[in-house]
């Protein structure tokens, strides 16, 4: 039995994938096992030798955990190429006539198997792996909970927006994916209010920012231009110990959220100058061309998938018995999905730079050395390696290692 070539290709691509993570991983792991000894000079009177060594077993257990969740990717991943998506196709088909709602379903099947196999990686990684390290807050049954509403949200969201899909690539033939990047674009666009105002409450309870940070964070915002419709303060505290802020929406309607765990974490100062640096992506629209990037990205990817899925070619290249649409689409992107590495360096290297416009423009509003010890506080805290791969974090690293970031500042300031 001969393969077909489409699927030799894509079988080839993900082994060669898996392995140069793994190779990468390693690198990863001996880079933090060789400074283990040591805090790096810059962090010495900062960071505990007990912290630094806390941070490397922390992360030489998440690599570890990744090994493994690589590999059940992997074998995951060539089971729906070589059986699983025909396997699918058939056991729907048997049941179901041929048109939207088979298509609906035959990627339901898909995906419920495919949460099947990740939930229990995912509950390893926050109830053990995250719990030993102190992080993790939440309980098996409140993770439950979340996990049952996440997978109860995607199929609400999902279904109807692939039965969309599906009727618009049966009634317009040619045009279909014109008509679903716009429909994709204008909900990347409305994402960000929906999620505000109809996802994030049902996972958390936001209130008014406490009165002892919002006064200087509302200073803040007066002396750098910007009006914030909302100052929040989200209980993420229930779920991790990790402290983080965002700032989300775009005119004056935008929302500034900060966790609990950053404000109870961090002294005021430290806490204006991550917002200092939130706003600082606004300063300079990174918010908004990455939208509209996105946009672009999206079109191409619309225009990839519109041509690939109504080839001839494409599901008998995959050895595909029982052709749907729902495999046309699957099958598309996953080849479009092979320029997916590029454009994930090239997008980390472009996040990257942003990270220290950012950080720049916290430094000029509430100077470099709040910067600095926030982020040192939060790289402790979050138990983040000082000592990264230089190859792994330019692969996997949207934002620069904290060493680079605080070594950026300090030049600066002195410059
Ligand atoms: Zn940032």
């Amino acid at each position: 039995m001969s393969i077909p070539p489409l699927l030799a290709l894509l079988v080839a691509w993900s082994v060669l994938g898996t392995a140069c993570g793994l190779w990468l991983d390693r690198r990863q792991a001996a880079a933090i096992a060789a400074h283990r000894d040591q805090v790096p000079p810059a962090f010495a009177s900062s960071v505990s030798l007990e912290q630094h060594q806390r941070a490397a077993a922390y992360g030489l257990a998440r690599l570890r955990t990744n090994v493994v969740s690589s590999l059940t990717d992997l074998a995951v991943g060539l089971a729906a190429l070589l059986f699983g998506f025909d396997l699918a196709a058939r056991l729907v088909g048997s049941l179901v006539p041929e048109g939207v709602i088979r298509s609906v379903l035959i990627l339901g099947v898909l995906w419920i198997a495919a949460t099947v196999i990740a939930v229990p990686m995912q509950a390893f990684r926050v109830l053990v792996l995250e719990h030993r390290f102190g992080f993790n807050r939440t309980s098996a049954v409140a993770f439950a909970r979340d996990t049952i509403l996440q997978i109860m949200l995607s199929a609400a969201i999902g279904a109807p927006l692939l039965a969309g899909l599906f009727l618009a690539m049966r009634d317009l033939h040619g045009p279909w994916w014109l008509l679903a990047w716009a429909a994709l674009s204008l909900l990347t666009l409305a994402a960000p209010s929906f999620y505000l105002r109809i996802i994030a409450p049902l996972f958390n309870r936001f209130v008014p920012l406490r009165a002892a940070i919002a006064a200087p964070v509302t200073a803040l915002l007066e002396r750098t231009g910007f009006r914030a419709g909302a100052l929040l303060e989200m209980d993420a505290s229930k779920r991790s110990s990790r402290g983080n802020a965002y700032v989300m929406g775009i005119g004056p309607a935008k929302r500034i959220v900060l966790f609990d765990t950053l404000i109870d974490a961090h002294p005021a100062d430290e806490i204006e100058a991550v917002v200092a640096h939130e706003l600082g992506h606004l300063h300079h629209r990174h918010t908004i061309t990455g939208t509209l990037r996105g946009i672009v990205m999206l079109f191409g990817l619309c225009a990839a998938v519109g041509f690939l899925s109504r080839q001839p070619w494409l599901q008998p290249g995959f050895g595909i018995s029982h052709p749907d649409p729902s495999l046309g689409l699957m099958l598309s992107l996953l080849l479009v999905g092979i320029a997916g590495p590029a454009l994930s360096l090239a997008g980390n290297a472009v996040s990257r730079r942003h990270e220290y416009q950012a950080d720049a423009f916290a430094r000029r509003m509430v100077g470099a050395a709040p910067m600095i010890s926030a982020l040192t506080r939060l790289s402790r805290d979050n138990a983040s390696t000082l000592t990264p791969d230089r190859l792994y974090s330019l692969v996997h690293h949207t934002h620069p290692p904290v060493p680079l970031r605080v070594a950026r500042l300090i030049e600066e300031a002195s410059a």
